[in-house]
């Protein structure tokens, strides 16, 4: 087996159980692309079994701290059943059938997100090592859960990073990927898992949802970056007076409107508007319109720490303008995905926010992603989704 040798001192954070090895803490490593080596500290001795990714600045990631352990096909068998035995025992799955089944280096697979819509699965390889094993996680895969449908959404930048061409379509089977229909909390939705944005729907804001639901009777709800309507969806279905669902893709609304309909609500409405939030809350603000419950829930705009500014901007912005048009006693549903703005630093972002719009807010609640996108402790860097209940008042 090839071998990964570390500098000297740089083995602190596999103690820790850490799954990255970054280019700066090797001395020397040699193998091909997703070849799995064997890492040694800097006096030799054998710590783990780590995947190699040549190009990348994530130059291996750890398959396991057990060297004695074969990495062969019955080793992702074991941590594919693992990973969907975890879901099958979640109170969620008694209400939706549409689940995150591997959140990568959470559930020991670093690089692999598979989500389950239905009888389709949605797989992502994002790393060398993954990549290498692709055949036989897909056989797996497939053997696992009886999904004969797996749809590849390859597609993903971080690919780049690993030096891995796209890849898009399905690796196994075939079905309608466009409108795949699925069940969340009773509520039916569509999606497109082929053209979606990532896996084709925002499966880490189930819970998120279903709390706004709960809180949406009798509100005028405006729900910023709607995507296919899913926050939306859940406030008409929790009895909101009134909704508007603000969004820039065209083919995200259509999807949404297909999404109101597969739904018996009624009487209820809606007004679907195409446009930049940014803009188009200033837009609202000027009009003098007021709302009770606002979910402000925008794309990843700080991937990482070295972005965290200009997306602290951005944040503060649009949180700024929703403050002013909540009126007294509204909620605000504020989210943030990205990996590189800490929880701590969005709180303090929306803090910022309520000052400069001379409101004053208190939390009542927090969110995070649904118990189904686990983060594993050794590994902060999975929490990425961060949310804040703020009542005005
Ligand atoms: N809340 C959604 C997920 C939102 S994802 C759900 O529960 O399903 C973020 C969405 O913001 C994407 O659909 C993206 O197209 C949209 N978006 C990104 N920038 C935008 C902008 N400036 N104005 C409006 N929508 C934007």
């Amino acid at each position: 087996m090839n071998a990964l040798v570390l500098k000297q001192g740089r083995e602190k954070s596999l103690r820790r159980r850490h799954p990255w090895i970054f280019s700066g803490a090797v001395e020397k490593a040699g193998g091909k692309p997703g070849e799995t080596l064997e890492v040694r500290d800097s006096s030799g001795k054998p710590v783990a079994l780590a995947a190699y990714s040549p190009k990348s600045q994530i130059r291996a990631r750890v398959w396991t701290f057990d060297v004695a352990e074969s990495v062969d096909a019955s080793f992702f068998r074991r941590k594919l059943q693992q990973a969907v035995s975890l879901r099958d025992r979640l109170p969620t799955a008694r209400h939706t059938n549409a689940m995150r089944l591997v959140h990568g280096e959470s559930d020991g697979l670093p690089g692999l997100v598979v989500d389950r819509y239905a009888d389709v699965l949605v797989a992502q390889f994002l790393a060398a090592g993954v990549e290498r094993w692709r055949e036989e996680i897909l056989d797996c895969l497939k053997e696992i859960t009886g999904c004969e449908a797996i749809f590849e959404r390859s597609d993903a930048e971080v690919r780049k990073l690993e030096g891995l061409q796209p890849r898009v379509g399905f690796a196994r089977g075939n079905q309608n990927a466009s409108r795949c229909p699925i069940i969340e909390h009773g509520l039916n939705f569509r999606v497109d898992v082929a053209q979606g944005q990532k896996t084709g729907f925002f499966l880490d804001q189930r819970e998120n949802r279903q709390r706004v639901r709960a809180l949406a009777a009798g509100r005028e709800v405006l729900d910023g970056f709607s995507y296919t309507g899913g926050f939306a969806v859940a406030a008409l279905a929790g009895g909101a007076k009134q909704v508007t669902a603000i969004e820039s893709s065209a083919d995200a609304l259509q999807v949404a409107k297909e999404n109101l309909a597969a739904n018996p609500l009624a009487g209820s409405g809606i007004e679907f508007v195409q446009a930049d939030v940014f803009k188009h809350l200033r837009l609202l603000r000027d009009k003098g319109e007021r709302y009770d419950l606002i979910v402000l829930d925008p794309p990843k705009l700080a991937p990482t720490a070295a972005h965290a500014k200009n997306a602290a901007r951005a944040y503060k912005d649009v949180n700024l303008l929703a403050f002013k048009l909540l009126a007294p006693g509204g909620l605000l549903a504020t989210f943030s995905c990205s990996g590189g703005v800490s929880a701590e630093l969005f709180q303090s972002i929306v803090a910022g926010a309520a000052l400069d719009a001379g409101a004053q807010a208190k939390i009542i609640e927090r969110f995070a992603a649904a118990a189904d996108h686990p983060v594993a402790l050794e590994f902060p860097e999975g929490e990425y989704l961060k949310g804040l209940l703020v009542l005005k008042g």
